[in-house]
């Protein structure tokens, strides 16, 4: 009701110079401090709202006098604001990290990975290596969860509002090749060293074309103490070079990722293969349990 009351006396005198709409008389004496105006004052800053956090309380004063209680209403609807906002970058961070699959830490089974150490995964979600901009190198055998510990380090990210880029190896390497025969590298390689954190899913045992192999170094150099990246592979660091093709290149991607790295070493069974679920009990066998077991 005293909102109406409000926006309706805004509304009506909407092409007048702000200063004539909100005029107060010059004799009124200055309003009274009130529980909740230095939060109010903070979050009308936060939100760049400098005429907001000049006028209100005398706003205030002039509509209280008028029976009518807008401050506490605009703290909520500050708070509301702010709110929604963060909620907005944290989903636009998800939208454009495009993580393959939905997948949270908290939905990991560590008792899987006995090596794996939970509180240090935890402080990783943290994101202070981020603005320290260390390295995560995550290596262990197919189906032990690594692509599902990098997406929930990765949403962690995305939930402290940083900028988030997930992407394999393998796609990684095409997408840069295809830039540069299409002459737009320089403006991939800038996004790719934009974002805070760049996940690399699946660095595995395919040898890389020359080509490929120096664009990927050249992203990791790029990223270089500017920003973070999680690497995730099934190759022990000394096996680079498999993939890398050469020793000299090998060992300048290696230095400039483990110069400030956490290894997250991740020994145990395939996840997927120990946790399945067993088919239902038939008794004609009609495949379908088979079909759910193969999915
Ligand atoms: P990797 O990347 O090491 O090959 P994934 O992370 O893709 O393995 O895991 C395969 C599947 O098994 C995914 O659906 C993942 O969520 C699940 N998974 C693997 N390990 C675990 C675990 N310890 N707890 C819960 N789910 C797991
Ligand atoms: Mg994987």
């Amino acid at each position: 009701m005293a909102y109406a009351k409000l926006s309706g006396a805004l509304l009506v005198r909407k092409g007048a110079p702000v200063q004539e709409a909100v005029s107060v008389p010059r004799a009124a004496p200055e309003p009274p401090v009130r529980e909740g105006d230095g939060l109010l004052a903070r979050h009308l800053k936060s939100l760049n709202l400098p005429t907001f956090l000049a006028q209100y309380q005398r706003l205030a004063h002039q509509y209280a006098a008028e029976g009518l209680d807008p401050s506490g209403y605009l703290l909520r609807l500050a708070e509301a604001e702010l709110i929604e906002r963060e909620r907005q970058l944290i989903e636009r961070r998800i939208k454009h990290a495009r993580f393959p699959a939905a997948k949270s830490l908290d939905t990991f089974d560590f008792e899987a990975v006995p090596s794996l150490d939970k509180n240090r995964v935890f402080e990783l979600a943290r994101c202070e290596y981020i603005a320290r901009q260390e390295n995560v190198i995550a290596i262990g055998k197919l189906g032990i969860g690594k692509t599902h510990i990098a997406i929930g380090l990765g949403m962690a990210a995305c939930q402290k509002g940083l900028s988030v880029g997930f992407t394999t190896a393998t796609s990684l390497i095409h997408e840069l090749l295809e830039a540069r025969d299409e002459q737009h590298l320089v403006r991939l390689q800038r996004r790719l060293a934009g974002y805070k954190l760049l996940i690399i899913d699946e660095l595995a045992y395919v040898p890389l074309s020359t080509a490929g192999a120096e664009l990927l170094f050249d992203v990791i150099s790029q990223r270089y103490e500017r920003g973070s990246t999680i690497i995730t592979t099934n190759l022990p660091l000394e096996e680079w070079s498999k993939v890398f093709g050469s020793e000299q290149l090998t060992s300048a991607v290696r230095d400039r990722l483990t110069h400030h790295v956490h290894i997250l070493d991740m020994q145990g069974e395939n996840y997927r293969f120990h946790h399945r679920t067993p088919p239902p009990a038939t008794h004609h066998g009609n495949g379908a349990g088979r079909q759910k077991q193969a999915e």
